[in-house]
This record gives C-alpha cells, sequence and structure tokens, in this order.
C-alpha cells in the first residue's frame, strides 16, 4: 500500500516506520524542516530504543521517505495518515485540534479521490465528522474518513506498534475498512484482534483506555497511602490482586504520579467532551484531582524526610523523563517535584541518561551529572524519580560513600529497605510499610 503519515513525532516516525517495515511505500511529511532535514541525514528527532536502526533500514530501501512536501507526500497515497500533535488547549483543558485541522485544509488541496483519511492522533468523539465536514467545505468528494486510534507506549513503541494487543479502526465505508485491513494486514495474519467500529466509538475507545489505566494507577498511589498509615506493603497488595485476571498486573506500581504526553491531556479531555455531552465521569474527575495531588506531595515527601526543610540541602535526582527509555519530558512528574524543591532553597544536582537535552529547556536552576554517582555526590539525599534500568543496579556501597546524609527516598520502589539499609542507607520506598519519618 501506498501511505502518506503526516506528523513525524513519537506516534508519526513509528507508525511510518513500522508500516514501511511491513513493506508498505510510506512517505512521511512534517512541517518542521529541522526536523525532516535531520530525518533525511539520517538523525533521530525523539529518543526511542530501536527506532534509528528501523528508519535506516527502511530509507535504505526507499520504502520510507521524509518530505516537507505534503502535496508531494499524498499525490499518490491510498492512505492518508494524521499523526500530528493534540496538546491540552490553553485554558479550558479540551484537546487542541489545530494541527489536525490546519493539515487537513492542507490535505484538501491536493488529495485524490479514492484515498482514506485516517485520524492516529487521538481526537475527540465527532472530529471525524468535522473533517468530513472541512473536506466538504472545500469541496473534496470521494474522500474517506476513518478513525485509528494508537495504543504504543514510548519506551516500547516499535514493539508494541508490531504487536498489538488489538488494531481498533473505525470506519464508516466498505472502501476504508478495506484499505485499513490491507495496510495491518501483516499484523492481521499474526492474530492480532482487529475491531471494526463506528468511527465515534473507535474515538472515544482511546480515551477510555487511557482513562482506565490512569485510574488503576491513582487507585494504586491511593493504596500506597493507606499501606503506609496500616503498615502494610503496597507491592505485595499488587501482587495480590495483579494475579486476579478480572484486575491485571500492569499499571499498578505506586510511584509519584503519572505524567507523559498522553494520560495528563487525554484525562482532561475526556471530561471536557463529557461536560459537553452533559455526562458526569466522577471517577475520572476524581484521578485527575488524585494525580495533581500525588504529583505535588512528592515535593512534601522529601522535605518531610529531611527534618521540615530543605533549604541549603542538596538533594541528588535520579531520573526526569517522565517514565524510562523515552527522552520526553512532557508533564513528567520530576518537574513539579524539581521545582517544588528549588523553590524551598534546595540545591538539585540531577542526571537521566537521555532526557537532559529536553531536561535542560524545562528545568532552571539544575545542575546536571554525567551519572548517577556525581548525582549523589555530597548530597543530603539522593531521590529516584524514573526507573531507568540502569538504577536498579546500582552499587548501593559506591552510593552511600558519596551521600552525605545517607537517605535514599526511591519513589519507584526500585530497592527493597534490606538491601538499602545493609549499604548503610536510610530507605524510604513508596506505600511500603508505616511511613516513619525521623528527624535527620
Ligand atoms: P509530537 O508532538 O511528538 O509530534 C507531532 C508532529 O506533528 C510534530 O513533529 C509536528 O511538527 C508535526 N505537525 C504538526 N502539524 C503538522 C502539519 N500541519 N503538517 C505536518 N506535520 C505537522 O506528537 P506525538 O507524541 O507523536 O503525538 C501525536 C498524536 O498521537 C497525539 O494526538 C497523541 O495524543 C497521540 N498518541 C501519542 C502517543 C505517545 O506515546 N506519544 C501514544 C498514542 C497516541
Amino acid at each position: 500500500m501506498r501511505i502518506a503519515m503526516i506528523g513525524t513525532g513519537y506516534v508519526g516516525l513509528v507508525s511510518g516506520a513500522c508500516f514501511a517495515d511491513f513493506g508498505h511505500q510510506v512517505c512521511s511529511v512534517d512541517k518542521d524542516t529541522a526536523k525532516i532535514d535531520g530525518l533525511n541525514a539520517g538523525v533521530m528527532p525523539i529518543w526511542e530504543p530501536g527506532l534509528e536502526a528501523l528508519v535506516k533500514s527502511n530509507a535504505e530501501r526507499n520504502r520510507l521517505t521524509f518530505t516537507t512536501d505534503l502535496a508531494a507526500g499524498v499525490a499518490d497515497a491510498e492512505a492518508v495518515f494524521i499523526a500530528v500533535g493534540t496538546p491540552t488547549r490553553r485554558g479550558d483543558g479540551h484537546a487542541d485540534l489545530t494541527f489536525v485541522f490546519e493539515a487537513v485544509r492542507e490535505l484538501a488541496r491536493v488529495i485524490k479521490p479514492g484515498t482514506v483519511v485516517v485520524t492516529k492522533s487521538t481526537v475527540p468523539v465527532g472530529t471525524g465528522d468535522k473533517i468530513e465536514a472541512i473536506l466538504k467545505e472545500e469541496g473534496v468528494t470521494g474522500v474517506s474518513v476513518a478513525s485509528n486510534p494508537e495504543f504504543l507506549r514510548e519506551g516500547a513503541a516499535i514493539a508494541d506498534f508490531k504487536h498489538p494487543d488489538r488494531i481498533v479502526v473505525g470506519a464508516e465505508d466498505g472502501h476504508a475498512e478495506h484499505v485499513l485491513k490491507e495496510i495491518y494486514r501483516p499484523l492481521f495474519l499474526n492474530r492480532a484482534p482487529i475491531l471494526i467500529v463506528g468511527r465515534r466509538t473507535a474515538e472515544l475507545t482511546k480515551y477510555a483506555a487511557n482513562a482506565f489505566l490512569a485510574v488503576k494507577i491513582s487507585f494504586i498511589n491511593e493504596i500506597a497511602n493507606l499501606c503506609e498509615a496500616l503498615d502494610a506493603d503496597v507491592q505485595d497488595v499488587a501482587r495480590g490482586i495483579g494475579l486476579d485476571n478480572r484486575i491485571g498486573s500492569k499499571f499498578l506500581h505506586a510511584g509519584p504520579g503519572y505524567g507523559g504526553s498522553c494520560f495528563p491531556k487525554d484525562t482532561l479531555a475526556l471530561l471536557k467532551t463529557a461536560d459537553d455531552a452533559g455526562v458526569e465521569q466522577r471517577i475520572v474527575r476524581t484521578t485527575v484531582e488524585v494525580n495533581d495531588d500525588r504529583k505535588a506531595q512528592m515535593v512534601e515527601r522529601v522535605v518531610r524526610v529531611l527534618g521540615g526543610s530543605v533549604s541549603g540541602k542538596r538533594i541528588g535526582v535520579l531520573g526526569l523523563a517522565f517514565k524510562p527509555n523515552t527522552d520526553d519530558m512532557r508533564e513528567a512528574p520530576s518537574i513539579p517535584l524539581v521545582h517544588g524543591l528549588i523553590e524551598r532553597g534546595a540545591a538539585v544536582c540531577a542526571f537521566d541518561p537521555v532526557a537532559r537535552h529536553q531536561a535542560e529547556q524545562i528545568l532552571s536552576g539544575v545542575e546536571f551529572a554525567g551519572d548517577a554517582y556525581a548525582a549523589a555526590k555530597d548530597a543530603d539525599a539522593l531521590v529516584i524519580v524514573t526507573e531507568w534500568d540502569e538504577f536498579r543496579a546500582l552499587d548501593l556501597d559506591r552510593i552511600a560513600g558519596s551521600l552525605r546524609g545517607k537517605v535514599l527516598i526511591d519513589l519507584r520502589n526500585v530497592y527493597d529497605r534490606s538491601e538499602a539499609e545493609a549499604a548503610g542507607l536510610i530507605y524510604y520506598g513508596i506505600g511500603r510499610g508505616r511511613l516513619v519519618v525521623p528527624l535527620i
């Protein structure tokens, strides 16, 4: 199939490269000239495991090309995927569809009858209808509009795209359904379930999926609070409930609250959609509140552990990206934590294996270290914020030797108290027994 992919961000670039790897002919279009120049020179705009090799091998076979020229990119495409950003609209929390509609208006000038326009961006219910209306307004006929939400996770994006739990296609006509089935045929042959549903249903499915995962995270975070009050261990509770197939073990890791480019904005957008429809969504609304509070509480946790004040103290921070294996800093829990500590007078020295460049543009007043041990050097406490693999096997004796205050605050429960204590550290996890905070 001949495919055009509009947007070469985390989703567009991965999807385009994977489609090319399936054997399709893909042209990736982005209006960001620097990104396209970089991609044409083999430089990836994002950090995602395996992406560079996948892009390069398909570009070398001429199955994957990059351009800023939308007209050339979509000229003979059978399907045009829209994978541009849909951030939170400033001021009201709705999904901002400016980029989507801009792309559609540009498309309208060049698209040919028979093409299927597919939203891969996460878009509110009814966006497909609006795209249809814009195309009609621009005098375009004979074009199908479909929805194909993407469920990949940053950090495991290629594996997720190639081995999805399911593919959701929202199609309103047989042609769109046929084209999308052809595109996904390599996965279909691997028995990945493909759900053909109405377009509005597909749009809502994506929001419902993200909202549900956000609920799971906030749920276990509240249970962690209870564990700290009642002297129970949230890791064991999570395992005890997660082994129940009806619940499932994923997304039951207590931590500093969810961040990233999707959950915060998609939960807000779902609430706005529900408000517009006059239907209350109390569970999701509470989840958003719980998570906002959670992120803010992490600063207080560090302050309490350090005896009520961090003024004049030095704090090492491990991990800045919103999760491991990505350089994405959008809505990362590290941001309110680091800023909160600095506002309270602490000096922060942080290390992240790949997100330093992105972090430097967001975090001000932070010193960046070259590795975990340098971040710990002479610090009063070391805080693990993102559970990168390399933080799972630290030499704790060396960490203890580098630290001045010997305090390890493990917001991801990477370590066991016993091993940290054996190295001479004072250990604070999340939800792991009564939170006893001695004065230091
Ligand atoms: P991103 O910000 O990383 O990338 C968007 C890209 O679109 C940018 O490179 C931008 O330059 C380009 N763009 C914007 N307008 C354009 C136009 N008119 N023509 C050409 N290019 C244009 O965004 P992302 O993280 O890849 O997310 C894209 C969509 O996918 C969002 O709706 C998001 O919610 C959804 N999504 C993201 C993830 C994820 O893990 N990041 C997962 C599933 C779904």
